[in-house]
C-alpha cells in the first residue's frame, strides 16, 4: 500500500494547513486512493471499512471543488444519521478552517424544521443531510437542487438497511446530471451497485485491498476503556507491568504533543516523536530512547517508522491504528532479535469492530483483558518491595541503619512497628482512586451502527416493545417505522428488531437502552404524514 502524503496531491495551502492543523500526517489508504481520482472530476465507488477515514477521503477533494463567490448549493452530502451529519460537517468545517467563505449545514430530522429554512434561506454551498429531511426540504423549495454539482452518498449500505432507498432515488432523480456523484460505502451488496448504475458515470471503483499479513508471536491483549479513562488506564497499565521501554501509538501528531504533556505531567520520563519535529530534535529523542533517559516514547505511525530500537517492552496502541498495515507496524516494534513482547491495544465503544476486522484480516489473536485493579498494582507493587527488600538484606552491609533502627525501638515501637511504617512510606499511594470502568454500550458512541445484519443481541430479555398508532390503515410498511426511529433518533436501523403492524396499530421491538431515546425523538412527529404517539406496549 501506498500511503501518499498530502503535499503530493495537489491540494490548496489553505486545505494543506488544516489538514496539518487536524494532526493528520500522510493519508490513509482509502484518501490515497480516490482524493485524486474526485480531484480529476471522475465518478468514485469507495469501499473500505469504517474508521479508515473516508470523511476526509470525499471531504478534501469536494471542499476543493466549491467554488467560494458562488453562494447557491454546490454540494450534497446525504448520510444516515443525525450524528453522522454532524460528525461530517465537524470534520468538514477543520477542513475549512483556512477558507471562510464556504458555508456548510448540517439538516437532520429531530430537529426544528424553521430553524433549518431560516439557516437554508441564508445560503450554505454545501448541506449535508439525512435523506429524509432533506427530501422534505426539496418539497418545501427550501433546498433547490438545481445548482448542485457534486453528491456524495456516505454509508450507503448503512442508509440502504435503513430504508432509504426511495428517498435517495427521489433526490438524486432532482439534481442536475452533470454533476459529480461519489458513493461511499463499507460493503458492496447488490442494492448499491444497482444504485450506481442507475446513478453514476462510469465510476471507478476504488477498494481497499488487503494483504496476506501476520504478526510475530507476541502477547496481545486489548481493553475496552472509555475515551475519557485512557490516560488513567494506560498509567495503571505502565505502573502494574513496570515495563523497562515502551512505545505508544497516536493516531495524530497533536494527539501525540497532548499525550506527552499528560504523561510528563504525572512524572512519566516520556518523549513525543511525530513528524513535525526537525531531524536533529527526532535523533536527540531516540538517543534518549535508546539510553534510557526516558522510558516511554509516545509517536505517530510515520514517525515510529524509522525507529530500530530492539528491546521495546510493550507497544501500546493508545489509538486503534486506522489500518490493519498500521497494527502489523507497530506491533511489530516489540518481541524483536528473540526478546519477547507485548501488543496493548485501547478499544472505545464502536471501535471493538475495527478491532475484530484487525483480527480478520491479520489472524492475531488478541485478547480482551481487564484493566488491573488499585489492588492488583499494590499487590505487584509490594511483591516488587519485598524482592528488593531481601535483595538487600542478602547484600549486607547494613550496620549503619541497624544502628538507626536500634535507636528508634522503644517500649512505644518495635522492630515490626518501624519495619511496617517504612512499608506503609513505600508503597501507599494518597492519590490513588479507583477508576470508573463503566462501558457505554459500543453502538450508543456513534448512530451508524456497525454491526452486521442479524447480529445485534437481541435476546427477548435485552428487547422492549413499543407501540405505535399507526398501522396498515396508513400503509405504512416497516421500513417506514425503521427509517422514522432512525431519522429521528440518529439509532442505527440495524439494532430494531421485530415489527408487527396491524390495522390501527404497530408494536416494534428495540433494545431496551434505546426506549427512552425513542419514545423522546418519536413523540408528535410523524410517519407517511400521520401525527403519532408512541409509548411503551403494556404487557401482554
Ligand atoms: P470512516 O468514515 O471510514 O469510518 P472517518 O472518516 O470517520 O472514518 O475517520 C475516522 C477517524 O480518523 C476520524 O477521527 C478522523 O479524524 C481520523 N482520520 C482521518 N484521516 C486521517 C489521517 N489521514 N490521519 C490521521 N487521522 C485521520
Ligand atoms: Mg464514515
Amino acid at each position: 500500500m501506498n500511503y501518499l502524503k498530502f503535499e503530493e496531491m495537489n491540494l490548496s495551502p489553505e486545505t494543506l494547513h488544516a489538514i496539518s492543523d487536524m494532526g493528520f500526517e500522510e493519508a490513509t489508504p482509502i484518501q490515497s486512493q480516490s482524493i485524486e481520482i474526485i480531484m480529476s472530476g471522475r465518478d468514485v465507488i469507495g469501499q473500505s471499512q469504517t474508521g479508515t477515514g473516508k470523511t476526509a477521503a470525499f471531504g478534501i477533494p469536494l471542499l476543493e471543488k466549491i467554488n467560494q463567490y458562488d453562494k447557491r448549493l454546490q454540494a450534497v452530502i446525504l448520510c444516515p444519521t443525525r450524528e453522522l451529519a454532524i460528525q461530517i460537517s465537524e470534520e468538514f468545517r477543520k477542513l475549512l478552517k483556512y477558507r471562510e467563505n464556504i458555508k456548510v449545514i448540517p439538516i437532520y430530522g429531530g430537529q426544528p424544521i424553521d430553524r433549518q429554512i431560516i439557516a437554508l434561506r441564508k445560503g450554505a454551498q454545501v448541506i449535508i443531510g439525512t435523506p429524509g429531511r432533506v427530501m422534505d426540504h426539496m418539497n418545501r423549495r427550501t433546498l433547490k437542487m438545481e445548482t448542485v454539482q457534486l453528491v456524495v452518498l456516505d454509508e450507503a449500505d448503512e442508509m440502504l438497511d435503513m430504508g432509504f432507498r426511495d428517498d435517495i432515488e427521489t433526490i438524486l432523480d432532482k439534481i442536475p446530471t452533470n454533476r459529480q456523484t461519489m458513493l461511499f460505502s463499507a460493503t458492496m451488496p447488490k442494492e448499491i451497485l444497482e444504485l450506481t448504475h442507475r446513478y453514476q458515470k462510469d465510476p471507478e471503483h476504488v477498494m481497499v485491498v488487503h494483504k496476506e499479513l501476520t504478526v510475530p508471536s507476541i502477547d496481545q491483549v486489548y481493553f475496552e476503556v472509555k475515551e475519557k479513562i485512557k490516560l488513567d488506564a494506560l498509567c495503571r497499565l505502565i505502573d502494574m507491568d513496570n515495563p523497562g521501554l515502551s512505545l505508544i501509538f497516536c493516531n495524530t501528531k497533536k494527539l501525540v504533543d497532548e499525550l506527552v504533556e499528560q504523561l510528563q505531567g504525572r512524572g512519566y520520563f516520556a518523549e513525543g516523536l511525530h513528524g513535525d519535529m526537525k531531524q536533529s530534535m527526532r535523533d536527540l529523542v531516540m538517543k534518549k530512547f535508546r539510553n534510557r533517559t526516558i522510558e516511554i516514547l509516545v509517536a505517530t505511525d510515520v514517525a515510529a517508522r524509522g525507529i530500530d530500537v530492539d528491546d521495546i517492552d510493550i507497544v501500546f496502541n493508545y489509538d486503534i491504528p486506522q489500518d490493519e498495515e498500521y497494527y502489523i507496524h507497530r506491533v511489530g516494534r516489540t518481541g524483536r532479535a528473540g526478546k519477547s513482547g507485548r501488543a496493548y491495544t485501547f478499544v472505545v465503544g464502536k471501535e471493538i469492530y475495527k478491532l475484530r476486522e484487525i483480527m480478520k484480516l491479520t489472524k492475531a489473536k488478541i485478547f480482551l483483558k481487564k484493566l488491573p485493579s488499585l489492588g492488583d498494582i499494590e499487590e505487584n507493587k509490594t511483591r516488587y518491595f519485598v524482592d528488593k527488600i531481601k535483595s538487600i538484606m542478602d547484600e549486607g552491609h547494613l550496620t549503619k541503619y541497624i544502628n538507626i533502627v536500634e535507636s528508634i525501638i522503644t517500649e512505644d515501637y518495635s522492630a515490626l512497628d518501624i519495619a511496617a511504617a517504612l512499608m506503609k512510606h513505600n508503597l501507599y499511594d494518597a492519590d490513588a482512586e479507583e477508576l470508573d470502568l463503566d462501558i457505554e454500550p459500543a453502538d450508543q458512541s456513534r448512530g451508524s451502527g456497525y454491526r452486521k445484519k442479524g447480529s445485534h443481541d437481541s435476546t427477548e430479555e435485552n428487547m422492549a416493545r413499543l407501540f405505535i398508532t399507526i398501522g396498515k390503515k396508513e400503509k405504512v410498511k416497516p421500513n417506514d417505522i425503521v427509517g422514522a426511529v432512525a431519522g429521528e433518533t440518529g439509532i442505527p436501523g440495524r439494532v430494531i428488531g421485530h415489527i408487527d403492524i396491524y390495522e390501527e396499530f404497530t408494536f416494534v421491538d428495540v433494545p431496551k437502552e434505546y426506549v427512552k431515546d425513542i419514545i423522546n425523538g418519536m413523540k408528535n412527529k410523524k410517519i407517511k404524514g400521520k401525527k403519532i404517539n408512541i409509548e411503551r406496549a403494556k404487557k401482554k
